[in-house]
């Protein structure tokens, strides 16, 4: 097949250079704050790991986010439907670092793609595998086909820091025994999976199984077709947060940011994709990310819709 990607993504990332407003990194991480907002990179696998890219799409960048995709991929994989006793899949239509629904849902929270959702996911891949950010780094490496992939500890430490939201979240769950491991343990787990550095390209490729059913790189089966459409189910309508309803509008893609800059999406059966741009809009996703995706769906009429 000719690269039909290719002079799509040389076009969008032209486009993008002229587009006015970037949006601002985010700050409330230090480590994450230094990144400059006119970076831009995106690339796009198609199922068997082929990867076409423009930009900066070879440049590591703190995925953050992004991992919660691949950590509740893992645990789903590994126990199945019991995940959902401990955590929802409905849109909270709140920020992703909000506290104000846990209490009246009884320390169960919205989804696994808030933050709160994603320290249960942390929590039971932990208990399931013994090191959680190890499961998810051999995970990352194999999909990605890069043995060089790792955590960035400058970010770990920066996030751990800073973390105060973050534990108090963990602190709250666990008071209602919906996470086990150690609040301290469990944080480090968490803040290492989030300070994963990986480019577009390792990204797209690490995705391809949703692309391809649930299938892994190697051709061993990771979730059954009907898990992988779970997730990605999830994805579309909880993957950008608050946002979400206005990312389908624009997007129609199952869709995963991260405040690192970095959005991947999936057309089911024939691609995924990685866009990175460090500056976020209010909602903490990539401004020029998400305008890269809508031209993305526009030009080439891959969507789910
Ligand atoms: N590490 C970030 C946090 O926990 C991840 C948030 C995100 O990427 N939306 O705040």
């Amino acid at each position: 097949m000719p690269p039909f990607f290719q002079p799509v993504i040389d076009r969008i990332a032209a486009d993008i250079a002229t587009a006015p407003g970037r949006g601002r990194p985010a700050d409330y991480i230090p480590a994450l704050a230094e990144a400059d907002p006119q970076r831009f990179g995106m690339a796009v696998a198609e199922l068997d790991g082929t990867v076409y890219g423009v930009g900066d799409w070879q440049q590591p960048f703190s995925a953050q986010s992004i991992t919660k995709v691949f950590t509740l991929a893992l645990v789903l994989s590994l126990e199945g439907e019991t995940l959902w006793e401990h955590v929802g899949r409905e849109p909270s239509g709140n920020p992703f670092n909000s506290l104000v629904q846990l209490e009246y849902e009884h320390g169960i929270p919205r989804n696994p793609f808030i933050n709160a959702g994603a320290l249960v996911v942390t929590d039971r891949l932990h208990r399931l595998t013994g090191n959680a950010s190890g499961a998810l780094q051999e995970f990352l490496r194999a999909e990605s086909s890069n043995p060089l992939l790792d955590f960035d500890e400058r970010v770990t430490a920066s996030e751990t820091a800073h973390g105060d939201r973050n534990a108090a979240l963990a602190h709250f769950i666990a008071s209602y025994g919906n996470i086990t491991t150690p609040v301290p343990e469990l944080l480090h787990q968490y803040f290492r999976q989030c300070a994963a550095e990986a480019s577009c390209a390792d990204l797209a490729r690490a995705a391809g199984f949703l692309a391809r059913h649930g299938i892994r790189a190697d051709g061993s089966v990771l979730l059954s077709r009907s898990k992988a459409k779970q997730v990605n189910a999830v994805m579309l309508t909880c993957g950008t947060y608050d946002a979400a309803g206005d990312f389908a509008y624009r997007v129609g893609l199952p869709g995963k940011s991260g405040v690192g800059g970095g959005i991947i999406a999936v057309v089911p059966g024939r691609c995924s994709l990685c866009v990175w741009s460090p500056g976020l809009d209010e909602r903490g996703n990539s401004v020029a990310g998400v305008a890269a995706l809508d031209r993305f769906t526009t030009l080439t009429g891959l969507s789910v819709f």
